[in-house]
């Protein structure tokens, strides 16, 4: 990083433990870990924000990625990895991969981070992204979120980067037991609720966190290859 960017990057830091304070009563988190906090700053957001966009990189607001889809505000990916409480040794699924941010963030928490995208072009894009910045414990895959990823299950943890309109089944049963499933919860453009969904031996705990405003969870559209008669 050179100069310019380090002092963004501090800004971003500054605004991220602003926000921290600020929401305190509502998410219970008066601060973040350090290993959350040194994630973010590893991270050079620049990297994952379209040309002509990054002198905004380090603003603390979403930003757009094309294909109508954003780049998460830099607290809000800091929350998220904080509420999955993952560590060194975790294996976690991403649900909505976009840019690679947060996948990039996670990385720098886990052992190894599964992340699925619907969209074919904006998964190549970050498959390549984050091979070319050295995550090599990330893989990227395109397909529906709403199914999980079976084949790597049980999950440390499973964040949802999109808002969807009920907690899909299929992620909570790919959670170990014990382990959290973060995800916003709601209508499309209206109210969401960011959620904590926590697996236990014999039950299912929910917890509202914070109100956000995601981009919806999508359902990936029906096969229309013509069949054969
Ligand atoms: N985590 C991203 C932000 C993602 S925005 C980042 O750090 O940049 C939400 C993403 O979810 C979009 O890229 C969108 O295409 C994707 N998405 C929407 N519905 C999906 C689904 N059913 N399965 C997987 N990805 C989905």
């Amino acid at each position: 990083m050179n100069r310019d960017e380090r002092a963004g990057m501090e800004r971003m830091l500054e605004d991220i433990r602003r926000e921290v304070l600020y929401t305190a009563d509502e998410t219970g988190l008066p601060h973040f870990h350090d290993a959350v906090m040194a994630a973010m700053a590893a991270v050079p957001r620049p990297c994952f924000v379209p040309q002509g966009l990054e002198s905004a990189a380090f603003d603390n607001g979403p930003l757009p990625i094309g294909h109508g889809q954003t780049i998460s505000q830099p607290y809000i990916v800091a929350l998220m990895s904080e509420l999955l409480q993952v560590g060194k040794a975790s294996v976690v699924l991403e649900v909505g991969t976009g840019s690679g941010y947060q996948a990039a963030v996670l990385a720098e928490l886990v052992r190894q981070v599964y992340s699925l995208e619907l969209v074919p072009e904006l998964a190549s894009a970050a498959a390549e992204r984050l091979q070319r910045l050295g995550y090599h414990n990330v893989e990227v895959r395109q397909g529906d979120g709403y199914h999980g990823w079976a084949e790597h299950a049980p999950y440390d943890g499973i964040i949802v980067t999109a808002a969807a309109p009920h907690i899909p089944q299929a992620l909570v049963e790919q959670l170990r037991i014990g382990a959290r499933l973060v995800i916003p919860v709601g209508d499309a453009y209206g109210s969401q609720q960011l959620m904590v969904v926590t697996r236990h031996q014999e039950r299912i705990d929910e917890h509202t966190v914070l109100p956000v405003a995601f981009v919806p969870l999508r359902h990936a559209p029906p096969d229309r290859s013509p069949t054969l008669h």
